[in-house]
């Protein structure tokens, strides 16, 4: 990092530290997110063997350095997460929970595990309301315990172990505890979102003094940060298992937290700490041309709404059109659109719920809803569709607010198994409370802050034990029975056209792993078209604008991460939007 920028970050956390109150208007010295078009022309990473892709150097080499040894992808993913929860800790952790796809290639089988955070028992469908019964804007509902859902990481990471790890389960910690205890670098990423998050951070003492003061210190002297604390929870974990996460001591530590949160205290107890689960799950799976997509079922929506989407474009030209003309980002918007009305009403913990997997994901039913797909005419109306199967009941339609933090990693071993993980603590930096050396999801904030409409329930409603509606969409391709590919996004709800548009590019279009992440994003969920700033897809605003559509240009964070798995050869991509690499051997 240049020396000026080092100075103003200094001066800046110096104010943002001495102050519980720091001037909110503070923008970042450096801006956290790089466009996609400084990544043109960079090449995938290739290997025979191996290959690990994740959002920060420090942990995909944490995960190359298991692989190296011989263990497996379930192995890999949790030494890549332990040092994601250190290194990139505005995004995932052990306060939060993930979704993992994991295919078996002894078994031929491919499993889906749900590490989502779950509502205390305590919640109500009131939850994010204030006495009129109105919705809380998204920062006080964010900032505090009351967003605060039982975190499913840390079991989530010792069941896939049990299931699918070769190593002993103390040998993955290595790399993350000499991390934590020597200190590591801060990336210019982090340090800048912690710059313009700093009011928020100040606001809870643990959290003020590790990334205000700690990093303060930490930049005064050459920006090598240490973390003790996150240190001896790892090892904890390391010694007794999630268990010493669940109960004791650190549960405690959770719970306390939780509960005293000065302004905006959540219910949580230990109970449902010690009754936490992780849940296998159907793999929602949509076949696409010769492939078979599939993604993570409820309560994720990603798996469903990227299936819907690939299958209303089987039906149109998308892929003779290819990505210079703008009918393709057309049909991909209006696609989009389609799956989001459908997502609105239907999509939540299927524990809860009933939801239409079967009806929504059904050919036909796409088919028939495609039918209003007309390249290059704008779609008037995007209306949720009546899918059959398992009882299509009516809901009220309702989007749950999703910005973007959260991690995705792909991950092939040397026996081919393959893992793709979408994880997270939802916004940035989560609650903001920080335990025992690591910070607190806010993914009850995924819920529905409205309870019904118009006297109607809105099937993502806080309900006690139940588990926020997801965007994440881990994903594997297959074709002929065998994974061909590994992908996933962070971005909120743009995760699901982030990743639907990176498999247009690769299954479609031909492009490689690292060119299909580059290509610049053109989305559209609810009508208006994002188009990302500073690229090539600026050329297609005048086009789009006269096709009838309102258009923002902006900030597009994708966190792209992919494998595809060719015939003797492995071909990694990796987002510079963040930072993160591939390494394979
Ligand atoms: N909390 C979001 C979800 O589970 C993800 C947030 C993000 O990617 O930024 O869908």
């Amino acid at each position: 990092m240049r020396r000026a920028i080092l100075a103003g970050l200094i001066g800046f956390l110096l104010t943002a530290a001495a102050s519980a109150q720091p001037a909110s208007d503070l923008v970042a010295p450096e801006p956290a997110t790089r466009p996609a078009a400084e990544n043109a022309g960079r090449q995938p990473v290739t290997a025979e063997k191996w290959l690990v892709a994740a959002a920060n150097p420090l942990a995909a080499e944490a995960g190359a350095a298991i692989l190296r040894k011989g263990g497996s992808a379930a192995d890999a993913a949790v030494a890549v997460q332990l040092v994601l929860g250190l290194v990139e800790p505005q995004s995932s952790g052990l306060g939060g929970g993930a979704f993992v796809l994991h295919w078996d290639a002894e078994a031929k089988r491919l499993v889906t595990l749900d590490g989502r955070e779950t509502a205390p028992r305590a919640a109500t469908p009131i939850l994010f309301q204030d006495e009129k019964g109105e919705p809380l804007k998204f920062y006080d509902a964010v900032v505090g315990g009351r967003s605060v859902g039982v975190p499913g990481t840390p079991r989530l990471l010792e069941a896939l172990h049990a299931r699918f790890g070769t190593l002993p389960w103390a040998d993955l910690f290595g790399t993350a505890i000499e991390l934590a205890e020597e200190g590591f670098q801060l990336s210019p990423r982090l340090l800048a979102l912690v710059a313009e998050d700093s009011a928020r951070l100040a606001r809870y003492p643990a959290t003020r003094d590790y990334f205000l003061s700690g990093f303060m210190r930490a930049l005064a002297e050459g920006g090598r940060i240490r973390n003790p604390a996150y240190a001896e929870t790892l090892k904890a974990l390391r010694d007794r298992g999630a268990d010493a996460f669940y109960s004791g001591a650190i549960a405690a530590d959770i719970v306390a937290a939780v509960r005293e949160a000065e302004g905006n205290p959540g219910a949580m107890v230990l109970q449902d700490l010690a009754a936490y689960t992780v849940k296998e799950r159907e793999p929602a799976c949509a076949p696409y041309r010769l492939y078979l997509v599939c993604g993570m079922g409820p309560p994720s929506s990603g798996g469903v709404a990227v299936g819907q989407i690939l299958g209303l474009l089987a039906e149109t030209e998308i892929a003779s059109f290819g990505p210079d003309d703008v009918r393709s980002w057309q049909l991909f918007g209006d696609a989009t659109r389609l799956a989001f009305a459908d997502r609105e009403r239907y999509l939540a913990d299927s524990d809860f719920v009933p939801v239409p997997v079967r009806g929504l994901l059904d050919p036909a039913y796409l088919s028939a809803r495609a039918a209003a797909l007309e390249p290059g005419r704008r779609l008037e109306e995007a209306e949720a569709g009546e899918p059959a199967w398992d009882h299509a009941l009516n809901w009220a339609e309702e989007p749950a607010l999703e910005l973007p933090s959260t991690s995705h990693f792909v991950i092939v071993d040397g026996e081919g198994d393959v893992l793709s993980m979408t994880t997270t603590i939802e916004n940035q930096f989560g609650s903001r409370l920080m335990v025992r050396g690591f910070l607190l999801n806010n993914e009850l904030t995924d819920f529905s802050f409205r309870s019904h409409r118009g006297g109607v329930p809105v099937a993502n409603r806080v309900e006690p034990g139940k588990r926020p509606r997801s965007s994440m969409a881990p994903t594997i391709v297959l074709k002929d029975g065998e994974p061909v590919l590994a992908l996933g996004s962070p971005g909120g709800s743009q995760i699901i056209p982030y990743v639907a548009q990176a498999l247009v590019a690769m299954l479609d279009w031909g492009l490689d792993a690292q060119a299909a992440i580059d290509l610049p994003h053109l989305t559209n969920r609810f009508g208006t078209f994002d188009v990302e700033a500073g690229t090539s897809a600026e050329r297609f605003v005048p086009m789009l604008k006269a096709m009838g559509y309102e258009v923002k240009t902006g900030e597009l964070n994708s966190g792209l991460h992919a494998v595809a798995i060719r015939p003797g050869r492995l071909e990694g991509g990796a987002d510079a939007r963040r930072e993160g690499i591939a390494i394979g051997e």
